[in-house]
């Protein structure tokens, strides 16, 4: 997939974080498994979610990331330094 066609298929959301691009991923069109940055879980292959990646980067899509779709709308709720103290603990 080229960056064209990628930028073409998005929609770019601002945040107080600065403007992304956010792209749809249809489940039938996942392939691989993803790490989502909003819940540190993997994205199995065949489930629908979101690629995002910094609009003001358009020429360098290697900053994307692929979130959980419900993830990337709640990140404004997971403010820095207050994520880990309620996290679960964590294994491995
Ligand atoms: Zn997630």
């Amino acid at each position: 997939m080229d960056d064209e066609s990628l930028r073409r298929g998005g929609s770019i959301e601002g945040d107080r974080h600065g403007d992304w691009m956010v792209r749809l991923i249809p489940g039938g069109a996942s392939a691989k498994v993803y790490r989502c940055p909003g819940c540190d879980q993997e994205i199995q292959p065949g489930t629908a979610h979101v690629v995002v990646w910094p609009a003001d980067e358009r020429g360098d899509l290697t900053d994307r990331r692929h979130w959980h779709s419900g993830c990337w709308r709640a990140r404004d709720r997971r403010a820095p330094g207050v994520i880990r103290s309620r996290n679960a603990p964590r294994y491995g």
